[in-house]
């Protein structure tokens, strides 16, 4: 593996004081991660260097055809003061299949991982302590060649940026309004959806925007063709429990297959719960509602983690979902959940890993 080269900033910056209010993704740590791809030459040149600007060409073809692939991740710090991560080789396989979908070339998967160990462990001071808080770990990929033609990049960059965050939505675990989106879509199969690219999300700000003015937290995503077929939450994806099944839209190639949603049908089968990844039609959730077999709807992901639906609004039916309240599966989901990612109970998955190792 290739040894990653570490230039330490001379000027810390000043932490943000009030981390009860940090919000998410508007501080950003003392130092990135930067590697560069080159045709002939590969990844190469693996470094910590002090955060800062980029210079691109104005011509980076980044800024004009959107070849840029992320990733999401968390840093955690325990009670023993230990610095860990959640399943970080899950982040870094998904990451190159994201790469495969762009014509970005394979990223070594375990320097990748390492990038992030040694970057984390150089910038831990700024792992917030606060309940429901943690350091955001942004991986991504933008192509930089100055060339206005449509082709894949030669030349790419490898950037891993960190932010301490608090709850992705300000309703933190109290249940979040979403309506059905009916007019917008977010990707088809055959396109990107089931990757974390740049166009997915340009696609989907209009109707998060409608959502937003309308005094919705998101918008529940409709499949592009049939438009019958639910999808997933901005960025979540979605449960419901149908009396004592729990089911959740199987991957079909336009829907992002989140670790935590992985993770979550892995804690929810260990419980013995029935958990079915398969199709669910609208309908479906709206008969539920209206009978009484729709129990509980929540969004899962490493930004929000779970996000109770407390309310979905289908044209013009306000469906309130277990009163408006959590439910219990995922008040326990959320609560093992963050429980095993900051080290609080012991991890039955092997699922946490050290920074230190
Ligand atoms: C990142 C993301 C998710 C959640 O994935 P996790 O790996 O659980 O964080 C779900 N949907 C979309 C569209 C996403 O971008």
């Amino acid at each position: 593996m290739q040894k990653i080269r570490i230039e330490r900033t001379a000027h810390p910056k000043q932490k943000p004081a009030d981390i009860e209010h940090l919000g998410f993704g508007r501080y950003f740590t003392d130092h990135m991660f930067l590697m560069d791809y080159e045709e002939g030459k590969g990844w190469h040149d693996p470094r910590i260097v002090p955060y800062g600007p980029l210079s691109l060409d104005p011509a980076a073809m980044c800024l004009h055809y959107g070849q840029e692939v992320f990733e999401g991740m968390k840093a955690y710090r325990t009670p023993e003061g230990k610095v860990v991560l959640f399943r970080p080789d899950k982040n870094m396989a998904r990451l190159n299949l994201s790469n495969e979908r762009l014509c970005i070339p394979q990223v070594d998967e375990e320097l990748a991982v390492q990038a992030v160990k040694e970057l984390v462990q150089l910038d831990q001071d700024w792992i917030p302590d606060a309940k429901d808080t943690a350091l955001y770990i942004r991986p991504f990929i933008i192509s930089v060649d100055p060339h206005l033609g449509v082709h894949p990049a030669a030349h790419l960059l490898f950037i891993i940026i960190l932010s301490p965050v608090g709850a992705y939505y300000p309703e933190g675990l109290n249940p979040v309004k979403i309506y059905v989106e009916r007019n917008y879509v977010r990707a088809v199969r055959g396109g990107m959806g089931f990757v974390k690219t740049a166009g997915n999300y340009a696609a989907s700000l209009k109707a998060q925007d409608e959502a937003e003015k309308q005094g919705y937290t998101q918008v529940l995503w409709l499949d592009g063709v049939e438009r019958k077929y639910i999808e997933e939450v901005g960025t979540m994806n979605v449960f419901f429990q149908l009396g004592d099944e729990v089911v959740t839209p199987e991957l079909q190639g336009s829907i992002l297959g989140g670790i935590t949603r992985m993770s979550c049908i892995e804690m929810l089968r260990s419980w013995g719960y029935r958990v079915t990844e398969r199709r669910v039609s609208l309908e479906e959730v709206v008969q539920g509602a209206e009978s009484g077999l729709l129990k509980e709807a929540f969004g899962t992901g490493t930004a929000a983690v779970i996000s109770p639906i407390g309310e979905l609004k289908v044209d013009d039916k306000h469906l309130v979902i277990n009163g408006g309240e959590i439910g219990p599966v995922a008040h326990r989901l959320y609560n093992t959940l963050t429980d095993i990612q900051n080290g609080r109970i012991a991890d039955p998955f092997g699922w946490v890993v050290p920074v230190d190792k």
